[in-house]
């Protein structure tokens, strides 16, 4: 961290800004330029709090050196994390493909969907049991039995399960019967879950809030690592732009930034991010082609009759048709699907 001084400013002010920061156990290497201070912070800066330092009258501004997100960072695990899941793995040369419904409706739609993702290619089984939906007038989701309906999915395609955690209450149920922990975008930030779910062991499916830039997205990510558990797998979902065309902008230059910064894996929502399921084709393939670590696609065997998302869901002979096109793209980056 780089305190820059403001020219003039007065010594007193220099001084006790000097003695504050002896007292946090760094140690202080001044730059002194012809009208400008600057103080060079050595050591471990982490816990400091810029808010306290740019509170002194003396201070210019701060222009910080290291990232705030140690576990999650590449510069101290330059590997890329590959986890193992339930007999499958995600970060690896494989591609990571889950796919199924927004929603899970009926024993008879999931296990349809299941059976055809599966078929197809897809490595785990997606499908919200409990729904974040905007409107409260809305399908909620079948909840509990939405959970026993995907185990009796994965028992019959052997499929893990991926699905939504809305609230803590469930958190039980979850370790108990899901594959993958789906954080929300709208729960990204809730930290006390984000706490919670850093002292279990199952891994973590951490989506991008909408508004949320790459450093906050990395800093929820590294409150559930803190706490332990260190198997979390982002998930871009498209931002909040000025654009409205789209139901949200898909940020693929998260990918090679997440790449740099990271060594977590990342994959990409493609449904989401485009809210039609015309758009999800080419989403796919840019995705994969950019060094995505895998995707999340919703799949409904009747999109028209969906009780939720099915404009942006492609259907299951669709979805075949993306996977053909995909193993092509991916054998380019070195991968398989
Ligand atoms: C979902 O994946 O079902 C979902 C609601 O996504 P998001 O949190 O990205 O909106
Ligand atoms: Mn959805």
């Amino acid at each position: 961290m780089m305190i820059i001084v403001k020219p003039g400013a007065d010594k007193k002010s220099v001084e006790e800004l000097r003695h504050y920061l002896g007292g946090l156990g760094v140690e202080i290497q001044d730059i002194q330029g012809k009208d400008t201070t600057i103080m060079g912070l050595a050591g471990d800066t982490t816990g400091i709090d810029r808010g306290n330092i740019e509170a002194y009258e003396c201070v210019e501004r701060i222009v910080p050196i290291q990232e705030p997100f140690k576990k999650a960072n590449r510069k101290f695990h330059p590997e890329n994390s590959v986890f193992e899941i339930s007999g499958r793995k995600i970060g690896g040369e494989k591609l990571a493909i889950i796919a199924g419904p927004c929603s899970v409706e009926s024993e008879e739609q999931i296990l349809s969907v299941a059976v055809d993702v599966k078929n197809y290619g897809a490595s785990f089984l997606r499908g919200g049991a409990f729904k974040p939906r905007s409107s409260p007038y809305s399908f909620q989701g079948l909840g509990e039995k939405g959970i026993e309906l995907l185990k009796m999915a994965k028992e019959k395609t052997g499929l893990p399960i991926v699905t939504e955690i809305m609230s803590l209450d469930k958190l039980e149920l979850f370790l108990q019967d899901v594959d993958i922990i789906q954080v929300g975008a709208r729960n990204m930030q809730n930290f006390d879950m984000l706490k919670e779910l850093g002292k279990i062991k199952k891994p973590i499916l951490l989506k991008r809030g909408a508004s949320s830039t790459i450093e906050e997205f990395l800093m929820a990510a590294e409150y559930i690592m803190a706490g332990g558990n260190e198997r979390v797998i982002l998930c871009e979902r498209g931002i909040r732009t000025f654009e409205t065309y789209a139901r949200n902008t898909l940020d693929l230059s998260i990918i090679p930034i997440i790449k740099r910064l990271s060594h977590l894996p990342i994959i990409i929502d493609p449904s989401h991010a485009t809210g039609q399921w015309w758009m999800v084709e080419s989403m796919c393939k840019a995705a994969v082609a950019a060094g995505a670590d895998g995707l999340i696609i919703e799949v409904h065997n009747d999109p028209p009759k969906a009780l939720c998302d099915g404009q942006q869901s492609v259907t299951p002979e669709q979805f075949r048709s993306i996977m053909d096109k995909l193993s092509i793209i991916a054998g380019v980056e070195g991968r398989t699907i």
